[in-house]
């Protein structure tokens, strides 16, 4: 059999495994430079200080745009996809959320599928080298699953899967082998500006380009300190997150509910209402959160928030 269809067959097992452990999507791209045109945006990104507080994507750029350097003699990169978006009760006034909240911590499930993943793809090309990423390393994830072909980067920055949607996490493996490569998707946005008409800070301030500094998801979840005035008034009623610009995409109506059980919402999460919330002690937010990625948040900046929305003015903001 011919190297090439030898190559073929292994990517499309690669595939099917990723689809048998959970994930939605699997695309593989050839690992190589960061294209000049994204490269360039992200570059002017960070020189406009639209990442905030995150100083940490100012580091190891060079990794970042050439993953490369993260794995010796990369060769391809294999991009997942694993919806989380939640069953959640009709609105019934509480607060609320980010949709990936309410579930396990989304770096322990996805660590655990693609460490699986690269276990499987290790018995199918004996002597791989590789290693598994979710959140954890310089890489451009979004841009990654644009070049595997999994989606597209919509005016809202987030990556959007035809027929799907945007509630997804990405993760990826980067390998020492050759993989049979897919085509990048079109942007299929057309006219749309719902995302950007929906951001209530301004953040979203032109198609793809969000200003960390006026994000309601940045602001609750990594800042610390005070919550600018003007951008807690729109907080309520979600204390953790925002997901506003998500929930006005149409293609988000092709959500389904997770099916992965760890990332099922938590029961204790759906029964907390207002008044809960709002006398939230450290002990019941160590039990509520065990496992969660909302200790990202920690204690003082989850209360915080609360604080923010319960006094809907966005005055009591520290
Ligand atoms: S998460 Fe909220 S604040 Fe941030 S860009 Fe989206 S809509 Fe705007
Ligand atoms: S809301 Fe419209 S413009 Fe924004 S990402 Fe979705 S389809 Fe694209």
């Amino acid at each position: 059999m011919m190297n090439e269809e030898l190559t073929a067959i292994h990517t499309r097992q690669i595939k099917a495994e990723a689809l048998r452990l959970g994930f939605s999507a699997c695309g593989v791209s050839p690992a190589t430079a960061v294209d000049s045109l994204h490269g360039d945006a992200f570059r002017q990104w960070l020189e406009e200080g639209h990442q905030a507080g995150m100083d940490y994507m100012a580091r190891h750029m060079e990794k970042r745009l050439d993953p490369r350097l993260l794995v010796d003699g990369a060769q391809s990169i294999v991009s997942v996809a694993l919806n989380y978006y939640p069953a959640l009760p009709p609105d019934d006034g509480g607060y609320r959320l980010a949709w990936y909240a309410y579930g396990e911590d989304y770096h322990t499930v996805m660590k655990d599928k693609l460490h699986a993943l690269l276990h499987y793809v290790a018995t199918l090309l004996p002597g791989v080298s590789g290693r598994a990423f979710c959140d954890t390393a310089p890489l451009l994830e979004r841009y990654w699953a644009w070049r595997g072909g999994l989606g597209w980067t919509g005016r809202n920055t987030q990556l959007i899967i035809p027929g799907a949607g945007s509630a997804f996490f990405l993760g990826e493996l980067v390998i020492d082998r050759p993989l049979a490569y897919d085509t990048p998707q079109r942007d299929r946005c057309g006219n749309c500006t719902r995302c950007l008409r929906a951001c209530p800070t301004g953040a979203l301030h032109a198609p793809h380009r969000l200003d960390a500094r006026r994000c309601l998801s940045y602001l609750t979840i990594e800042h610390r300190g005070p919550i600018p005035p003007e951008a807690a008034a729109h907080l309520s009623p979600c204390i953790y997150g925002c997901d506003r610009c998500q929930e006005a995409c149409p293609w988000n109506r092709f959500a389904r509910p997770a099916g992965e059980p760890r990332l099922h919402p938590r029961p204790a999460l759906l029964a907390m209402r207002r008044p809960d919330w709002e006398k939230l002690s450290p002990e019941d937010y160590r039990t509520l959160f065990k496992g969660s990625a909302v200790k990202r948040a920690k204690y003082e900046g989850l209360t915080r928030n609360i604080r923010c929305c319960s006094t809907d003015t966005g005055k009591e903001s520290s």
